[in-house]
This record gives structure tokens, C-alpha cells and sequence, in this order.
């Protein structure tokens, strides 16, 4: 049997204002097509380049959480390709000496994933190809927009360690405010080399598929193409190195071209930029500055009670974690239970809304307020729910159960009352308990059902057993 043999290339857009050599926007959303340009990222014959300070430091940390080499010096290269797109006819990117190299990631399963580089680089512009022309249109907005991209070594085996691994990368990344890392949004975009071989064996020979836009992607276009290139060696035939696109709604990949090797791009250092100095105090600096990173989080989690599920689900969403904490820390129960109503119902209808929850006016202090009256049995968990989409309007819960009357009847005086009434206006649903305990339900149905909900289900179910033992 084949295995696969797995390298990513992965590029994350940085969360920064403008662009990685210019003052213009880096942010292309609701922007006109080429609103956000300028002489220097349409490359205009004299027009001098300027390092973005900001994204430096945000490739610096990213650099450092991959536990790479950063060197005193950094530099820039000129790449050449030519393609619509690309306005200079050269991306500027990093050559011989990026920004960090002989990195590692550990995932939470343990598997180690060699980072062979990550280095600081421009995005391109995109081309548009409207139906009402017969020519295409580009759209520069996004040109000049500050990457990072980091390559791994050939360390990962399937697409699940392949997925594994992305999420992981996100997770790091929105953990530093390096980058919102969403691939949706084109801010996480990957390029994957794979090649099969039997266990053992040497590495055979690879193929890349470029420009995956989402995780699921990349687990299908890895799939097709281990499977593919299984049943040409199995067929006697070879492997042809190139580069291939990924066809969405056919799900398989299609060949683009032989792949280009690092001469036909003839990387030149760019003489209008000067080297980036990188003094060993600023690399100490950040690594003292560096947050709490996914896994840590993880264990912190777990350490707290959390159930393994819920504690990934939350760990791995930054947005998510943060709210967490703060919910935790003005909370007074067990954080699980917190972590219940996050990862529960407050996902369900955030998801439904096709927003995050940090979106939303959703604060703290409501959530543990909410989790608190149905820990104390004031409120019942049914009534709980329902306030969820207050509270993601900003509601506090306390008050939308005084003005509602929501609160839940604890009080057993009253629910002796509904009980010893539900008895006496059943007698066909006693001598059905009698015959059958569990037909208790549809009694304990009739006792919630007179108090409009509130009853304490619990409270009222041992008070119906008393009566009926009784
Ligand atoms: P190239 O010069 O073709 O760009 P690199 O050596 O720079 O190749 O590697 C590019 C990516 O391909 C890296 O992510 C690397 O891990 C991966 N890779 C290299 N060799 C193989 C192989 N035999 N099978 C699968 N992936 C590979
Ligand atoms: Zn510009
Ligand atoms: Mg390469």
C-alpha cells in the first residue's frame, strides 16, 4: 500500500493597515477596484519602496512561535514571474535569508512537523473576468498586501495530520494578532506538495497543487492526488512533477503547468531595499512578549475540569477562548458548565447567524449570570435557551427573567399544590404509574405544563413520587 508524503506551503494575510512596501490600505473590503494603490505597488518607474515596520514585527513573532532561527539580518528578493496580476512583473519576497528557517510544530497528537522556512512577502492583485466583457479585468486592490508564508518540511503522512496541522497554524496565528487566519475570507490560503511511496522506500516524486481555500479542500485535493498518483505507479506509469490546479466542483485536481524551479525566477536582492536589522534584544523582547499559544490553552482547560471536546472547540477559536476566560473568571461554578452553553447553545444560534460570538453584544458577565440561575434551579434550562438570542443582543438575563417571570418555582409549598391538583384531575395517568413507573412523565407533563414551564422538573418529579409512593 502507497502512503501519502505531505509538505504545505501556507500563506496568511497580516493583520495590518496598510500595505507591506506602501501607506495604502491593506483591508480591500468595500473598497472600489483599484481604490488602494499607489506608484509603489503599481510599480511605477522610480517609485521607492518602504518596509512595513508593523509587519516585521507581526512575521517576527509568528517566526518565533514556530521556534525558528532568526538571523541578525534580513533581506528581500526580487521573484520574477509574469502574469497579469502581478504589476511589477517581480513579487518582493524573501530569498536566502528569511525572516525564520529550521522551525518546529508540535500537534496536540504528538506528530512533530519540520517548519523548513517562513519569510515575509507581497500578495498579489486579482483578476476579474465579468460576463458582460470579452476581456478580463484586474483589480489591484490586493496588491502589495503584506503575506506571510511559512513551508513546512515533508513531515506530514495523510490529510487529517495535513488538517491537523492547519488548524493548529490558525490557531497560532490569531493567538499573536498575526493574522485573522480565515480562509474564507482568502486570509489563509495553502498550496500542498504530495508524492506517495511505500512505506520505507525513498520519497517518489511530487506534485503541487496551488491555491486551496479551505480546509476541506485541501483534505480532497490531497486525497485525490494520493489516489492518483497510487494507480499510475501501480499501472507501471510515472509521476510528472508539475503543478496542478484543484477543480472544486469536480473534486479533482487538473495539471496547470510544469512546475517552475527556483532558477526560472532568478531571486535577485532588491537594491531598493535596505536589509532589516533584527539585534538579538528584539527577538528576546518578543519571545517575553509571547501570549498563551493554542495548546497551553488546551491544557489550562483540561487542568480546569473541561472535557476534552469542548476544551479543543474552545482552545482553537481565539475569539472563542477569550470570551471563556472572561466568562470563567466572573463565574463561580465549574468552568464545564460554562463551556456546555458556549460550545452548546450559544454556538448553535452564533452559527445560525453566520457570526462569531465575539461578534455579537454577547458579554461576560450575562453569560455567567445565565449559567448561574440555572446552576441555582431559578431558572430551568428550557427557559435558559430561550434567552440565548437576548443575550447575544446585549440583554442581561436577570432582568429579562423579572420582566418576563421567568423564574423557575422552586418553592415546594406551590408545587405541592400543582402536583396534588395534577393527581386528582388524572386518575387515568395514577393507575397507568401505578401499573408502569415510567409513565410518570406524562403526570410530571401535566404538573410543568400548569406552571407555564417554570416548574423545577426535578423538585416536581420528587414531589409526584412522594405523592403517588405515598
Ligand atoms: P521546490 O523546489 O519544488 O519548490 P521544495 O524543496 O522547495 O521544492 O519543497 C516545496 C514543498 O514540497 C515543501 O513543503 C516540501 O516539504 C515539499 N516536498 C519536497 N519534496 C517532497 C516530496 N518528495 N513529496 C512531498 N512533498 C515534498
Ligand atoms: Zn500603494
Ligand atoms: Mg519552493
Amino acid at each position: 500500500m502507497f502512503e501519502p508524503v505531505i509538505g504545505l506551503e501556507v500563506h496568511l494575510a497580516l493583520r495590518t493597515t496598510s500595505k507591506l512596501f506602501c501607506g495604502c490600505s491593506a483591508e480591500g473590503f468595500g473598497a472600489r477596484p483599484n481604490e488602494n494603490v499607489c506608484p509603489v505597488c503599481l510599480g511605477l518607474p522610480g517609485a521607492l519602496p518602504v518596509v512595513n515596520e508593523r509587519a516585521v514585527e507581526l512575521a517576527l513573532r509568528f517566526a518565533v512561535a514556530l521556534g525558528c532561527e532568526v538571523p541578525n539580518t534580513t533581506y528581500f528578493h526580487r521573484k520574477h514571474y509574469f502574469y497579469p496580476d502581478a504589476p511589477k512583473n517581480y513579487q518582493t519576497s524573501q530569498g536566502d535569508v528569511p525572516i525564520g528557517r529550521h522551525g518546529q510544530v508540535a500537534l496536540p497528537s504528538g506528530k512533530r512537523v519540520g517548519i523548513t522556512r517562513c519569510h515575509l512577502e507581497e500578495d498579489a492583485g486579482r483578476l476579474v473576468h465579468p460576463a458582460y466583457a470579452d476581456h478580463s479585468l484586474v483589480d489591484l486592490n490586493r496588491a502589495g498586501a503584506p503575506l506571510v508564508e511559512m513551508v513546512t518540511e515533508p513531515d506530514i503522512r495523510s490529510a487529517e495530520e495535513a488538517r491537523e496541522f492547519l488548524a493548529e497554524i490558525r490557531a497560532i496565528a490569531q493567538a499573536l494578532d498575526v493574522s485573522d487566519a480565515a480562509p474564507e475570507e482568502g486570509k489563509m490560503r495553502a498550496d500542498v506538495n504530495v508524492s506517495v511511496r511505500l512505506p520505507g522506500e525513498p520519497f517518489g516524486t511530487k506534485v503541487e497543487v496551488k491555491n486551496l481555500n479551505s480546509f476541506k479542500s485541501v483534505a480532497a485535493a490531497l486525497g485525490f492526488e494520493a489516489k492518483r498518483q497510487a494507480q499510475l505507479l501501480e499501472g507501471g506509469r510515472r509521476v510528472v512533477q508539475e503543478t496542478r490546479g484543484w477543480n472544486e466542483g469536480g473534486q479533482r485536481t487538473y495539471s496547470l503547468r510544469s512546475k517552475e524551479t527556483a532558477a526560472d525566477y532568478r531571486y535577485l536582492r532588491d537594491p531598493d531595499i535596505p536589509a532589516v536589522a533584527i539585534p538579538d534584544e528584539r527577538k528576546r523582547a518578543v519571545l517575553a512578549a509571547m501570549p498563551e499559544l493554542p495548546q497551553a490553552r488546551l491544557g489550562r482547560y483540561l487542568a480546569d475540569g473541561v472535557r476534552g471536546t469542548e476544551a479543543a472547540q474552545i482552545a482553537y477559536d481565539h475569539a472563542v477562548a477569550r470570551l471563556f476566560d472572561a466568562t470563567v473568571a466572573a463565574y463561580t461554578g465549574p468552568a464545564q458548565n460554562v463551556a456546555n452553553w458556549l460550545t452548546g447553545e450559544v454556538a448553535g444560534r452564533v452559527n445560525a447567524l453566520g457570526v462569531s460570538a465575539a461578534d455579537t453584544k454577547l458579554t461576560p458577565a450575562a453569560l455567567a449570570r445565565l449559567v448561574e440561575l440555572v446552576d441555582g434551579g431559578s431558572l430551568s434550562a428550557t427557559a435558559a435557551k430561550d434567552l440565548v438570542p437576548d443575550l447575544l443582543e446585549g440583554a442581561d438575563p436577570a432582568e429579562l427573567v423579572a420582566s418576563r417571570g421567568l423564574g423557575q418555582v422552586s418553592d415546594v409549598a406551590a408545587l405541592e399544590a400543582l402536583v396534588a391538583k395534577a393527581v386528582e384531575a388524572n386518575p387515568e395517568l395514577v393507575e397507568r404509574v401505578r401499573a408502569n413507573p415510567k409513565a410518570i412523565n406524562a403526570l410530571l407533563g401535566k404538573v410543568m405544563a400548569a406552571s407555564q414551564g417554570k416548574a423545577n422538573p426535578d423538585l416536581a418529579r420528587r414531589l409526584l413520587e412522594e405523592r403517588l409512593g405515598g
